[in-house]
């Protein structure tokens, strides 16, 4: 039986409870320690999604052990047949979009039609992936000598470990999962606590588009304790994570230890650069969008607003009506723009960086405030906020805040404001507003990112093109597009001499 087995009432929640499950191997069975943790509707905090196991080492080990054991048979299944089972899922996953999309603005609430892109997203990436099925593992190569073959193909790493974030709790799974399945590995999958349900709907779907039992295991918990097994286990072979800088770097140097493979997608601190000769109308429009969007709880959010000086004051007055016109609330709510902070520790490190900015002597110009009048009081909500006088140097130009808050830094120059653009440790995504197509092949050069958009926001990526960032936003891995398999594949090079005698490569040329 797929799903939640089991209900009983949590203590401190309003009503009755659903009680959930890891996946191991056939079994749905609770964390061997008996304990769970608390899914929470950050809109209405006094709503209980979900009970989930709360996972250590020993449920762990058990996921683990079961995935071996299937990843034999698994990576035995011709890939076109694997494919098969993604299609599949990508079609299931069209049909349950909308209740999908639902469960995930309940879970971490970003609004319902954001939700549904977030669905779409893993649909276009399982038919993407299912396609790779039937596209070339490897080349046929010359060789120097006669009679002698040469060929590589791609094989599985093995069992993989798969941690993701939150903020894009179907999507940025599937940009992990589907292609580590197409590729013939094993996995054992830990989603984010914060939705813990999503994860499991993904898995659910795996199943019934035919995934064998084992090939998928779900292990719920922390990062500290389930997160943290998994990337210390011995046998699983790589770890693919996506998260903050912090934590990667945690894993990349226990990772390090051990010499496993580790895929790295990290955070960023992007921006948009406005040119004085940018159609402005549209640069506000991207402007809003990136800054606000999805509550600013985007990897590629763009809080940092780098404009030429000529047109700051006019880029300026229209974001700050933008900003403040947007309707803030429960994201399941027509109308609602901007849904809550994802929880309460969340909501505070937001509201800290106000804080910090007014430290900082730069202006709240609108916003910064903790949003706790009427239904809003029973969730996180914060209200978009702009800080202005902002120079490169400050801690709000510098780190991420993963909120609804972004800077304005003016800029004298192309030069200048390219400089700025440059000026953290991270590197995920970069945007131009210009019309002038010399200024935007300077920036697309010059931008130090995995993503560039030109006269579009720094949000928006497609799964069809590689994804990550450089610098410290990862460890040099890019997800989906045509890099989609290889974080998850090892190459075998295949020298076949039918020549019958002893040739010397370097030497009997
Ligand atoms: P997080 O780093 O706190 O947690 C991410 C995942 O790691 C969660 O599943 C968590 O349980 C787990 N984890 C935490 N500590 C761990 C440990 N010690 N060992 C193993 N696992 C551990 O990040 P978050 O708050 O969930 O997500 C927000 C961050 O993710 C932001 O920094 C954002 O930029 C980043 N992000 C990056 C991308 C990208 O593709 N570059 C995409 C989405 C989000």
């Amino acid at each position: 039986m797929l799903g939640p087995v089991g209900v009983a009432l949590v203590d401190g929640a309003v009503g009755l409870a659903e009680h959930f499950l890891n996946l191991i191997g056939e079994e749905w069975a609770p964390a061997r320690s008996g304990e769970t943790f608390e899914d929470r509707n950050p809109a209405r905090w006094s709503e209980l999604v979900g009970a989930f196991p709360q996972s250590g080492p020993e449920d762990v080990d058990a996921a683990v052990k079961t995935a071996r054991a299937a990843y034999r048979g698994w990576r035995a299944t011709p890939p076109p047949r694997r494919g098969e089972i993604l299609l599949r899922a990508g079609l299931f996953l069209e049909q349950r979009k909308e209740e999908l999309a639902r469960t995930m603005t309940r879970e971490m609430g970003k609004v319902v039609e954001e939700a549904r892109g977030d669905v779409q997203e893993a649909i276009d990436m399982a038919f993407f992936a299912a396609g790779l099925g039937r596209r070339p593992f490897g080349e046929a190569i010359p060789s120097e000598l006669p009679d002698k073959f040469c060929f590589t193909w791609r094989e599985p790493v093995g069992v993989v470990g798969v941690i993701t974030p939150w903020n894009f709790p179907v999507a940025v799974p599937s940009w992990k999962l589907f292609p580590a399945l197409m590729a013939g590995n094993a996995i054992v999958f830990k989603p984010a606590e914060d939705s813990p349900l999503c994860g499991q709907r993904l898995v659910e779907v795996l199943l019934e588009a035919g995934l064998p039992p084992g090939v998928l295991n779900l292990v719920q918990g922390t990062g500290e304790q389930a997160g943290a097994a998994m990337v210390a286990h011995p046998d699983v072979n790589c770890i693919s994570f996506t998260g903050s800088t912090e934590v990667g770097r945690q894993i990349a140097t226990q990772c390090g230890r051990s010499l496993k493979r580790v895929g790295l997608e990290l955070g960023g601190k992007n921006a948009i650069v406005v040119m004085d000769d940018a159609d402005l109308e549209l640069a506000v429009d991207g402007a809003v969008w990136a800054a606000f969007g999805t509550t600013g709880q985007r990897c590629t959010a763009a809080s940092r607003m780098i404009v030429q000086r000529g047109v700051a004051a006019d880029f300026v007055d229209a974001l700050k009506q933008r900003a403040e016109g947007l309707r803030v609330g429960d994201g399941l709510q027509e109308g609602v723009q901007v849904g809550p902070i994802v929880n309460e520790r969340q909501l505070r490190r937001v509201h800290g960086y106000t804080a910090v900015a007014r430290e900082e002597r730069a202006t709240v110009l609108t916003g910064g405030e903790v949003l706790a009048e009427g239904p809003l009081g029973e969730g996180w909500f914060y209200s978009p906020t702009i800080f202005t006088d902002v120079r490169p140097e400050m801690r709000v130009a510098r780190e991420e805040i993963f909120g609804p808050s972004t800077s304005v830094l003016v800029a004298d120059s192309l030069e200048q404001a390219l400089e700025y653009a440059n000026s953290t440790v991270y590197g995920l995504s970069l945007s131009i507003y210009t019309n002038d197509v010399r200024r935007a092949f300077t920036a697309m050069r010059e931008l130090e990112a995995g993503i560039v958009y030109v006269n579009a926001p720094t949000i928006g990526a497609e799964i069809q093109l590689p994804f990550g960032g450089v610098k410290q936003t990862g460890n040099g891995h890019r997800e989906a597009g045509s890099t989609a398999m290889d974080e998850f594949t090892e190459w075998k090079s295949i020298y076949v001499d039918y020549s019958g005698r002893l040739q010397r490569a370097q030497i009997d040329t």
